[in-house]
């Protein structure tokens, strides 16, 4: 079972459309669902109409999703109820840390372990981590081994403005929609030990891992809506797939460049290979 999790924060790019084709076409290739999810926690970065937009950019290249949409601001419940497990099981604790205080430090050091709670001002909840090694075989990009306590410390699962980190709820909805393979860009590779290590604490197998490159524009930059790539074209709907299924390697032959999208994304599905992808950090758009 596979998924695509956008966060509707504007109209979906080559990027995020090269994600969700590699995704399908793994899941479809093995006879898989491919699940849609919105991730739309964060609520300030949510632009309006956006997820409706990434809806209808998917059907119009044939990217056709199974079972219902999932939202995840209609999960609260079951983040909160995770939450509290970890809660009663003292692996949390709150953190007063402003932005300022946090500024020079790339691994948080746990200042507000040890300190006792102020109720009266925002906190973030922190999930303690320890210097356990974290290890999985990514399918594509080889056997991933990270230390948390040393390359993550202990990391937010509920932010200061109370909306659920990323990190955590991805994890209760991937375990609850009961996907099995992640297909993701690399630029979440470092994420996934965190995920990974949440997992185990809450006794969830873990699905396998695929982290597919990202695409870079002519400076090097991935294409995504802070460097304000620009929504897919839909006027030509094989054309973009086509142009994907080149940036993902498949190499489809040039006399699919003008075949109805539904056809090309069956030949992609029969055809799907990995191999191309292996190692591959990036793709030139
Ligand atoms: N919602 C995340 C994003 O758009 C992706 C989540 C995931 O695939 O784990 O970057």
């Amino acid at each position: 079972m596979g998924r695509f999790a956008p966060s509707p924060t504007g109209p979906l790019h080559l990027g995020s459309l090269y994600t969700a084709l590699a995704s399908f076409l793994q899941a479809r290739s093995q006879q898989g669902k491919w699940l849609l999810r919105i991730d739309d926690l964060d609520i300030p970065r949510n632009v309006k109409g956006a997820a409706d937009a990434i809806l209808r950019t998917l059907d119009s290249v044939g990217l056709y999703w199974d079972e219902q949409v999932i939202y995840q601001s209609r999960c609260l419940d079951s983040y909160h109820d995770s939450l509290n497990n970890l809660r009663q099981r003292q692996l949390l604790y709150p953190c007063s840390c402003s932005r300022k205080d946090l500024m020079a430090v790339t691994v948080y050091n746990g200042i507000c372990r040890n300190k006792s709670p102020q109720p009266d001002i925002a906190n973030a909840l922190r999930l303690k981590t320890d210097s356990r090694l974290i290890s999985f075989e990514d399918g594509l990009q080889g056997l991933i081994s990270h230390n948390l306590a040393k390359q993550h410390g202990d990391f937010i699962l509920k932010r200061k403005d109370g909306i659920i980190a990323y990190q955590f709820a991805v994890v209760i909805d991937d375990n609850l929609q009961q996907v099995n393979q992640i297909v993701r860009g690399i630029d979440l590779l470092t994420e996934t030990p965190k995920q990974i290590y949440l997992q185990q604490l809450l006794g969830m197998p873990s699905p396998d891992y695929m982290h597919v490159p990202i695409i870079v524009d002519q400076h090097g930059y991935k294409l995504s809506k802070q460097t304000r790539a620009t929504a897919v074209d839909l006027t030509k709907p094989h054309s973009v797939i086509f142009n994907l299924l080149c940036l993902l390697k498949q190499n489809p032959p040039l006399e699919l460049q003008h075949t109805p999208v539904t056809e090309l994304i069956n030949w992609a599905v029969t055809h799907w290979s990995i191999e191309p992808l292996k190692n591959s950090k990036q793709v030139n758009a």
